[in-house]
């Protein structure tokens, strides 16, 4: 992000607009629903003001003599648009004095840059792309506008009005937000986004305990709840409806090392981020450790987020947390993700059960050669059998040997899928007993491991096959 967007008081003190032509009249339209103040020099011809309405004409002072000496006192910011080459020297004039200026299609001379803009009254979304590309912009506008309710400016200034009020009644923060989620998500919202805002302000008065009807406990605080997030394998497009809303809910969010900075960038901005997972040379904080973090930030009356890689129910350790928050009587709920094995057949085209060929699959762990060891392999013997091992990089020879030690063929296709829906994911794909080198050619983890007869559908091997047939046909070509 390069650019800040900011929103600028254009009451603050008048405006200077440089240019002519019909770019200098869409700048006019824009500043003037900004109710800005606005000196305006023409610097082609006479000012054209055909289809202006008298009160807008009244905001703008059409200004004479040269803009490049006018006194800039008090001036907000300098608008150039249709100016030529005035436009760029006013823009050095600017730049020497620190007042923002804004060439039109003019990066190199702009201090600001103008967003595509979506008005909804008290409402206002601007999108930018850093200048890149302004068709871009107008279609994420479209698809704002298309989910936008068309009175969300309404909402916003009804929710202006009483806010005040509210805070006098609710003193405690958290809890006043809630108080505006539910005022927001339930009846009365509904009731000024369909135009009945008189209505929903006789609801809203009616209200006789705010901190009540924002769920507060008897302590008169906020209650505190833990929601149980999986974040799928990497890729933020996965998270589920709910996990984003989650995310934009939080107060806190406790976190592991395999969830990607992607999905992280999705949590409201002035949530607390707390990572808890194990990093690179450095030991976790331990379970005992997470469940009591979790614990005391919602017994605080927090709104917590555990977010883990994948699944929490899926190795991940969600089952424990979910009995110590139930020991403590910690409200919680269970958010559901996108595992890695899902992930990678995803991605790389694994069908994980395929009509006769596999009717089972089996998710296991193989963290270290030891637990390979507690593995029942023989529970594996039937090669209609998909196998998926998560945490199998370092025992990939255990994984080998338990397989074929259960009858399962050396040939037996397997795939080695490693940082799975990420942009530098990566897969190998071979036999049984090629499994470790398999292991070996990965540039590193997580890496998934799967083995079975449909890993020879995946598209990686379909592509090891036909370059194996091409270099047949030049190898005979020779
Ligand atoms: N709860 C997680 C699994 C945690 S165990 C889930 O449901 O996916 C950690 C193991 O998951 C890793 O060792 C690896 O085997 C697998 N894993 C997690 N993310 C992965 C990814 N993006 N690509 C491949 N494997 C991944």
């Amino acid at each position: 992000m390069r650019y800040l967007p900011v929103f600028l008081d254009l009451q603050t003190g008048p405006v200077l607009l440089l240019g002519s032509g019909e770019f200098v009249r869409a700048k006019l339209r824009v500043l003037l629903a900004a109710e800005a103040r606005i000196r305006w020099y023409a610097t082609e011809g006479e000012h054209d003001v055909h289809g202006l309405e008298p009160a807008q004409l009244a905001r703008i002072e059409f200004a004479k003599g040269d803009p490049l000496t006018a006194d800039l006192t008090g001036v907000v910011a300098i608008f150039c648009a249709g100016a030529g080459d005035v436009g760029v020297t006013m823009s050095l004039r600017a730049k020497s004095v620190g007042l923002p200026v804004n060439v039109m299609d003019d990066l190199a001379h702009s201090t600001f840059i103008f967003p595509a803009i979506v008005d909804r009254g008290d409402v206002v979304v601007a999108i930018g792309t850093g200048g890149t590309s302004p068709v871009v912009a107008r279609r994420v506008r479209e698809k704002i506008e298309a989910v936008l309710p068309a009175r969300i400016g309404d909402l916003a200034k009804f929710i202006g009005r009483f806010r005040k009020s509210i805070h006098a009644r609710i003193p405690e923060m958290a809890l006043r937000r809630r108080f505006w989620e539910r005022v927001i998500d339930g009846p009365i919202g509904a009731l000024v986004l369909s135009g009945h805002r008189d209505d929903a302000e006789a609801v809203l008065k009616g209200i006789a305990d705010p901190s009540a009807f924002a769920g507060a406990g008897v302590s008169g605080k906020a209650k505190g709840h833990v929601a149980l997030v999986g974040a799928g394998p990497g890729d933020p497009d996965l998270l589920t409806v709910k996990a984003l809303r989650a995310l934009q809910d939080a107060d806190v969010v406790f976190y592991d090392e395999l969830v990607s900075p992607e999905i992280l960038d999705r949590i409201r901005r002035d949530a607390a981020r707390v990572p808890v997972g194990r990093r690179v040379g450095k030991p976790g904080i331990g379970q005992e450790a997470i469940n009591k973090l979790l614990i005391d930030a919602a017994t605080s009356g927090q709104r917590v987020v555990r977010l883990k890689g994948g699944d929490a129910f899926v190795f991940g350790r969600g089952g424990e947390e979910v009995e110590a928050l139930r020991a403590a009587g910690v409200a919680y709920s269970v958010v559901p993700g996108i595992t890695a094995g899902l992930g990678a057949a995803a991605q790389f085209e694994v069908p994980l059960t395929f009509r006769r060929e596999a009717l089972r699959i089996s998710f296991l762990t193989a963290h270290k050669a030891a637990d390979a060891d507690i593995v029942d392999w023989s529970t594996m013997t039937d090669s209609k059998m998909t196998v998926v091992v998560y945490m199998g990089m370092t025992a990939a020879p255990s994984v080998r040997d338990g397989l074929l030690a259960a009858g399962r063929s050396p040939r037996t296709p397997v795939g080695v899928f490693a940082r799975v829906t990420r942009p530098d994911a990566q897969a190998a794909v071979g036999t049984l007993d090629q499994l470790p080198d398999l292991v070996d050619r990965i540039d590193g983890g997580p890496a998934i491991l799967i083995i079975g007869d449909v890993v020879a559908h995946s598209a990686p091997w379909r592509r090891q096959n036909l370059n194996q047939v091409i270099s047949d046909l030049l190898e005979t070509a020779q």
